[in-house]
């Protein structure tokens, strides 16, 4: 911690936690003192720590080949490529390292789509309180001032509306939307949902004006609502042009996508996007092996998420200060009338560490292999950290 604070730069704010190992749903820190982690990584851990399939995978192939650039070809691009084609309903997929770099990959597209039709048709229209990224595309349409305010003047073209407000987004879509940008369950913005009116509304309005509808799965996706996609809990389903998507892919080895319809996909020609490390072997074999075992957890992150958030609708009922209780499957907010900061702190002393995001929001993303034993941990844990926040009304 001392060497951070001399030589890292000052841009975290980080808890004063050592992380040493885990296993399973629990992390350990160099004092040995177990946590049960709900927070995974900010939802990349996805099978917790030190899982036995991922492990004797990463051992075999980081002894055969890790990396060997997008000069040639490797034996798992291909057939994750494949994979993620089946279960997106998407036709072609480019790899690369991070959500930020998947939505720049996203931008880019949405650029070079409009462009085909017209010079002026460069917008993008994305929400008030979405997260995309930190790099300047990706930044220009995250709409959250705190994360922009210093770096102005952002990419032009980006327009701002508020989620599920069909009438403001019909007036701001036009002819120079190229693109339309949504995360369908807002993740840093405090899990909010967006209505499934809205989203068939913005499918609409892509359509009306041959914009490019994207969803930022990053957060959303890949398993965490109980559907491979978010997009897959809609009936009947409305389908984007592009999806993104990173986080758990590889559980922790970098490795983010876009994949997109072959309309969208040919927007981009041979040498107008790259990346010396994106789609690596190493990360694409992982990821295929994390695919095969996702689908076996689908039914538990349904489960374990449904008796988690049954729980803390019980607590909800118990103490006034939590306003609502939201999310999908192992995406969960619980808002508080006041900042969730300490609750945090206190949480980690006793053995939980959950995440607060927009202020008051606590957030919890963790492993998909959750067990009800691991909630009633946590409910336990919760309930004696809420006691001490504010007594009970009842
Ligand atoms: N999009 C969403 C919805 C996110 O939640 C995040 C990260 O939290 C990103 C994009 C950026 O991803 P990364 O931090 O991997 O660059």
């Amino acid at each position: 911690m001392d060497l951070e604070q001399r030589y890292l730069f000052q841009n975290y704010a980080r808890l004063p936690l050592v992380l040493q190992r885990g296993k399973g749903c629990y992390v350990y820190d160099t004092s040995g003192k177990r946590y049960l982690d709900l927070i995974a990584g900010i939802g990349v851990t996805a099978l917790g720590y030190a899982h036995p399939r991922l492990t004797k995978v990463i051992r075999e192939q980081a002894g055969k080949l890790i990396h060997s650039s997008n000069l040639y070809y490797n034996e798992y691009q291909g057939p994750l490529a494949e994979r993620i084609a089946k279960v997106t309903g998407l036709d072609r997929v480019f790899f690369c390292n991070s959500g930020t770099e998947a939505m720049e990959g996203a931008l880019k597209i949405i650029r070079a789509h409009g462009r085909k039709i017209s010079p002026t048709k460069f917008e993008t229209v994305a929400l008030h309180d979405s997260f995309h990224g930190r790099t300047f595309g990706a930044l220009s349409i995250t709409g959250q001032e705190k994360y922009r305010r210093d770096f102005e003047p952002m990419l032009p073209g980006a327009r701002f509306v508020h989620r599920n407000n069909i009438g403001e987004l019909e007036q701001v879509v036009g002819e120079n939307t190229a693109g339309i940008v949504i995360e369908l369950i807002q993740g840093e913005g405090g899990i909010h949902p967006l209505s499934d009116e809205y989203i068939r509304a913005a499918r609409e309005l892509a359509d009306r004006h041959n914009a490019l509808l994207v969803f930022d799965e990053i957060q959303c996706g890949v398993g965490r609502p109980g559907t491979y996609f978010s997009y897959q809990m809609l009936d009947p389903l409305v389908m984007p042009d592009i999806t993104t998507a990173a986080k758990p892919l590889a559980c922790g080895i970098p490795l983010g996508f876009v994949a997109a319809t072959e309309r969208a996909a040919s927007a981009i020609g041979k040498g107008q996007h790259g990346t010396t490390f994106g789609g690596g072997a190493l990360a694409c074999r992982v990821a295929l092996e994390f695919f095969d075992i996702l689908e076996e957890l689908l039914p538990n992150i349904i489960h374990v998420g449904g008796y988690f958030r049954m729980h803390l609708m019980d607590m909800a009922k118990k103490f006034s200060f939590i306003r609502e209780v939201r999310g999908y499957g192992l995406m969960i907010g619980v808002e508080l009338d006041f900042a969730g900061k300490q609750i945090v702190l206190d949480a980690m002393e006793q053995g939980l560490l959950i995440n607060c995001t927009h202020d008051k929001v606590l957030r919890a993303l963790p492993p998909y292999i959750l067990t009800e034993q691991d909630v009633d941990r946590a409910v336990t844990v919760l309930k004696r950290v809420f006691k001490k926040a504010k007594p009970p009304e009842a």
